[in-house]
């Protein structure tokens, strides 16, 4: 059991509502931008923006259209970051029993050089941001205070479209694969992005990989990424249904 976020990318506007909730909840400095010929902005997630919504032109049927990625961590099962941060401090990162989220603890910041590398190189979608000076990393915890005093995280609570939902792990499933059989009326393409394996479930109306290069996981070890999640749920972190 524990909590999942399913997001409908159909009901996206980009208004970006989620990523200002995010950084205000968590208290983190704007970035310094500049326009770089995108709507984009930042053009990146980075230490202190932890929640970024992507957008991306494709052209569909003759026609620019905008994709809208709102990204953050998908607080797998068996998360490989934990995985690889548990070698070398297993307070690092923790994944709470009761809710599912995967967060970092302040033992993070103390891993630098090559150690936060790897921890940064387990995450099947490229999601933790080293520090500025090398040092620890950060990623959406999935508002951890928040969730366990009974609220919806931040950038649930500030979607305005329906985009984002927070619940019960077995209710969002549901949830995802209902919509997903109503919106393939529409897009026969469509698809649930790695739902047996991740928290943060998110309908794709089209190819994801039209969305973001690291939309879906591919193998990021020698392992295959199926063994690798089968091998992890095992464990006593996080297990499915457990
Ligand atoms: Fe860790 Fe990446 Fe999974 Fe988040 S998405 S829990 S950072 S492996
Ligand atoms: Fe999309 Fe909702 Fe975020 Fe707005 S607040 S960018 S609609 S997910």
């Amino acid at each position: 059991m524990g909590k999942s976020i399913f997001v409908d990318l159909t009901r996206c506007t980009a208004c970006r509502g989620c990523q200002v909730a995010c950084k205000q909840w968590k208290n983190l400095p704007g970035e310094e931008t500049r326009n770089t010929g995108s709507h984009q902005n930042p053009p990146d997630l980075s230490f202190n923006t932890i929640r970024l919504v992507r957008f991306t032109e494709v052209e569909k049927a003759g026609k620019v259209q905008w994709l809208f990625f709102p990204e953050q961590c998908r607080h797998c099962y068996g998360a490989p970051c934990k995985a690889q941060a548990d070698s070398i401090d297993d307070q690092a990162i923790l994944q709470d029993d009761a809710t599912g989220a995967v967060h970092m603890t302040p033992a993070i910041m103390k891993i630098g050089g090559q150690d936060i590398k790897d921890i940064q190189g387990a995450c099947p979608y490229d999601i933790p941001r080293i520090g500025p000076d090398g040092m620890g990393a950060n990623k959406c915890d999935m508002c951890f205070d928040r969730i366990t005093n009974g609220l919806k995280p931040a950038c649930v609570t500030a979607c305005p479209t329906g985009t984002m939902n927070f619940g019960d792990e077995d209710e969002m499933l549901k949830m995802a694969q209902d919509r997903l059989e109503e919106v393939k009326k529409e897009f026969p393409n469509a698809v649930l992005g790695d739902p047996d394996s991740v928290r943060v479930i998110y309908l794709f109306q089209h190819d994801p990989k039209q969305f973001y290069e690291h939309a879906v996981a591919e193998a990021a070890t020698p392992m295959n990424r199926r063994q690798l999640f089968a091998a992890l749920r095992g464990s006593r972190h996080g297990s499915r249904r457990g």
